[in-house]
């Protein structure tokens, strides 16, 4: 048997999928808080036009420009899926087949390029001549470092100082990607400067990182920011990854009844289940969706479902969201991609109606690098510590079904791979 499930490349999707037409009921509209400047109009001056314009869009399928597809077939796509024999046999499973779809083949690591290029390419499109971000973990960063560059585009960075001093692999690779990477905060804006004048020991935050790239690309007319998860039009251009997945199971004749992602802000969630989840909703296909988090950010989990912001400083408009509360203090993990305090307003409605299920790992992460290992030593691929929440109740589901006697074909999306984050490994090896 085959492990290897490749996609043609003349197959490669032609247009992403919008899930908003086929959602239960209409999406609640981001609405502008009582106080303070508008919100709505603040994001029209600093974002790509045309992202905000299918922020909204009502259309289900939305052609993918053939300079994006391009791209995405120059940077590996389609991406194969994996029937995961060798973790199937080292778990002794008889009646559950278990899959996997590899977004850690990318470029940069992550799912992250697979909108970081389409947005660089509206922005090029829109005579922009900088991108500018926030990044956390660094994935992010990384991605649109990359797609800047691809594009011919300048890339300004902002990075949370805490990791930017501890993640020096990733810092390197975005440099040498020719971005121009901040610890944030950074001399490069009024507030970067304001809070460094208070403390310049302050670690940093992704609050203040996301008011510095807002900001930058407020005061530089050639500069856009731009963002890598929550927002519709991110889901959507990640949608690349379920509409091949679709494909992948249709060529050998399998269907899943279980789709798992980790969620934090549910792009890669998102990206491997809505086409899926648009495929229930229209009376096609009978599937389970579940979302694997950490009990540092168990938004979906704990969260109340209402209107709340999406950043710290409160520059974004109210979405409503399975949200922890915008400024909840999250202990730090080394899944740090997961850290978020809300869900998507696309995956948080989809909980609300109970087609999206999630479930919290503690903040030990223990189960969860005993996962990535088992998948390491099993498949040989070292997963990014986010993925192996996906890997860890992957397992879990695969066992309890076992148990339960029951036949069940179960997919994992691999958000990314693990080789930038060996530091934590190492770490986590060390101290067991
Ligand atoms: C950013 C990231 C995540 C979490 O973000 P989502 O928006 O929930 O997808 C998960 N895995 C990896 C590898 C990431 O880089």
């Amino acid at each position: 048997m085959r492990s290897q499930i490749p996609l043609p490349v003349d197959e490669l999707p032609t247009k992403w999928y919008n899930i908003l037409p086929d959602l239960p009921e209409p999406l609640p509209p981001p609405k502008e808080p009582e106080t303070g400047p508008s919100r709505m109009e603040f994001l029209a001056r600093t974002m790509v036009k045309e992202c905000l314009r299918q922020e909204m869009s009502s259309e289900r399928w939305v052609p993918i420009p053939e300079e994006v597809r391009e791209l995405y077939l120059h940077m590996g796509r389609p991406r194969p899926l994996y029937r995961a024999i060798r973790l199937e046999k080292y778990l002794g499973l008889k009646r559950v087949r278990l899959y996997y779809k590899r977004e850690d083949l990318s470029p940069t690591g992550s799912h992250k390029t697979n909108t970081a290029v389409a947005q660089a390419y509206y922005a090029m499109k829109e005579g922009k001549t900088t991108l500018t971000t926030e990044t956390g973990a660094g994935q992010w960063g990384t991605a649109l470092s990359y797609a800047a560059r691809l594009l011919g585009l300048d890339c300004v960075v902002f990075w949370v100082k805490s990791v930017y001093d501890w993640k020096t692999d990733r810092r390197t690779l975005m440099k040498l990607l020719g971005a121009k990477v901040y610890a944030s905060p950074s001399q490069q804006t009024r507030i970067g400067r304001e809070v460094f004048s208070k403390n310049p020991e302050h670690p940093g935050s992704l609050g203040i990182a996301i008011s510095e790239g807002l900001e930058y690309a407020e005061t530089h007319e050639d500069a856009v920011y731009c963002l890598g998860s929550v927002l519709n039009h991110v889901l959507m251009h990640q949608s690349i990854i379920g509409l091949e997945t679709i494909k992948q199971f249709d060529l050998i004749d399998e269907k899943p009844d279980l789709i798992i992602g980790c969620l934090g802000g549910g792009s890669n969630f998102g990206g491997i289940a809505l086409p899926f989840i648009g495929e229930v909703l229209r009376g096609k296909r009978e599937c389970g969706f579940l979302a694997a988090q950490s009990m540092a950010a168990p938004n979906l989990v704990k969260g109340e479902y209402r209107y709340d912001f999406c950043d710290v400083a409160e520059y974004t408009p109210l979405l409503k969201v399975y949200t922890l509360g915008h400024k909840v203090e999250m202990p730090p993990i080394k899944a740090d991609g997961l850290r978020y305090h809300a869900a998507a307003p696309i995956i948080s409605l989809l909980k609300h109606h109970g087609l999206v299920k999630a479930v919290a790992y503690p903040t030990d992460e223990k189960a969860v690098f005993e996962a990535a290992r088992i998948f390491l030593q099993s498949e040989g691929w070292l997963p990014a510590p986010e993925s192996s929440y996906a890997i860890r109740a992957g397992i879990d589901e695969a066992i309890k079904a076992e148990k339960a006697g029951v036949e069940k074909v179960i997919c994992m999306n691999i958000s990314g791979h693990g080789f930038l984050d060996l530091m934590a490994y190492k770490e986590k090896l060390e101290t067991g």
